[in-house]
């Protein structure tokens, strides 16, 4: 019989949310608390095709949380919160301490509190959610699904950073990698796809944030973001890698404090910094009245992907299975697709489907497919990602061996 499990991703202002029955792997309904915090906070359900959206006061995380669970029972997907086996929280960084997802306990608390410097953007919104939680539900096991722990594969020559060892050793300073969830869920796909384990891809992750992997053998073997999300690629408001000269020059320059510098690379940066617009739909829109910055930013963005493309292109020897899109704008945007895979057609061999990937995104006539003809060298492809289906997966595993070795305990097997 079908046992109903949570999924939560919190973040400084949203709490989204997607309730499961397992094991039939059903999605019953998802919805988000937007805007915690401030006075036009509101809620959002999706289901069965249809969309609730209402407006209601939301203070903090732990009333987002009990909005959450209100409107779970008023619309009838649980006639108790008791029917909820165990939430999966998507948790930014597992650092050097956790390979694997985790039950939250004590000791892990602690050890997220320590990696709050690492991701203090997101770790203190996603610590927030689980405390939530466990005021609400204090009996309810947790899960930390760590968007780290799949590039725990890369191997150490292309995880460290050229800087003093010790940093490594006594700081923790590498590559740990990010999007792991999502990375993880297109590789599965992939290989069920080409039957094969040790498949060879590049999976651009192209959303708000952007980062691109490099999976050789089946597993991670390089990837764009580093020690934290804003290594890499150039995203919506985040720089990517970038001199890091420019850090003391611009400090005096500007007479910035180093977290004031650290501040704007991260939210100011990126498209916004050079077109003042971080969303991608408004940028193709300016770009489309012919705004000069805008255009410029997708370039920028579309050649910062190109060069990581070719350097993985090299890393897997060019014995490549597949290219994958996915992430906000590599579902929806064909318009970038095509200019990258035009710029890698002549190198690649690869020949652009203009037809199919015109025909590619969330509100068009398919959702995901192939965008190259049949005799290009190999497929490019567009996949939806779906990370809470993995932290579901992870969670629902991770619990059910938990409470097979508790009852074998209690019955001393
Ligand atoms: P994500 O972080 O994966 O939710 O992706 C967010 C990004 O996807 C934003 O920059 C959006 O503008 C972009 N996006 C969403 N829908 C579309 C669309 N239909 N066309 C182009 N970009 C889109």
């Amino acid at each position: 019989m079908d046992e109903k499990y949570l999924v939560v991703n919190a973040g400084s202002s949203s709490l989204k949310f997607t309730l499961y029955a397992m094991p039939s792997e059903k999605e019953i309904v998802n919805g988000s608390v937007e805007k915690i915090g401030k006075s036009d906070s509101y809620y959002t359900l999706k289901f069965n095709g249809k969309k609730i959206e209402k407006l209601q006061l939301i203070d903090d995380h732990t009333t987002a949380v009990k909005c959450m669970l209100n409107i779970l029972l008023q619309n009838e997907f649980i006639k108790e919160i008791e029917e909820i086996k165990g939430v999966g929280n998507r948790i930014l960084h597992g650092g050097e301490f956790y390979k694997e997802s985790v039950v939250i306990d004590d000791n892990v608390m602690n050890n997220l509190n320590s990696l709050i410097k690492l991701g203090p953007t997101h770790i203190p919104a996603q610590i927030a959610g689980i405390m939530a939680i466990k005021k609400v539900l204090p009996n309810i096991d947790q899960v930390a699904v760590f968007d780290t722990t799949f590039h725990k594969t890369i191997p150490k020559e292309n995880y460290l950073y050229a800087v003093p060892y010790s940093w490594y050793e006594e700081n923790n300073v590498r590559k740990y990698g990010f999007h792991g969830i999502s990375h993880e869920y297109i590789t599965n796909i992939m290989k069920k796809r080409f039957n094969n384990e040790n498949i060879n891809l590049i999976i651009c992750h192209v959303g708000s944030g952007v980062s691109l992997s490099c999976i050789k053998n089946g597993k991670s073997y390089d990837t764009s973001m580093g020690l934290t999300p804003l290594d890499g690629v150039i995203m919506g408001t985040r720089s990517g890698s970038i001199d890091n000269s420019i850090i003391s020059y611009i400090s005096n320059e500007r007479n910035l404090s180093i977290e004031e510098i650290d501040n704007i690379l991260n939210k100011k940066s990126g498209l916004l910094g050079i077109a003042g617009q971080n969303d991608f739909r408004d940028l193709e829109q300016q770009a489309g009245f012919g705004d000069e910055r805008s255009k410029l930013a997708i370039k920028m963005l579309e050649n910062s992907i190109i060069k990581f493309i070719a350097q993985y292109y090299f890393e897997l020897e060019g014995k490549i299975d597949a290219i994958v899109f996915t992430a906000g704008i590599g579902e929806n945007a064909s318009s970038l697709r095509e200019d990258i895979v035009m710029s890698l057609s002549n190198v690649m061999n690869v020949k652009l489907n203009k037809d199919i990937n015109d025909n590619i995104a969330r509100f068009k006539k398919y959702q995901s497919g192939v965008i190259t003809t049949e005799d290009s060298a190999f497929e490019i492809l567009v996949i939806p990602t779906n990370e809470e289906f993995m932290i579901l997966k992870d969670t629902y595993n991770i619990l059910k061996t938990k409470n097979k070795v508790q009852f074998q305990k209690k019955l001393k097997i």
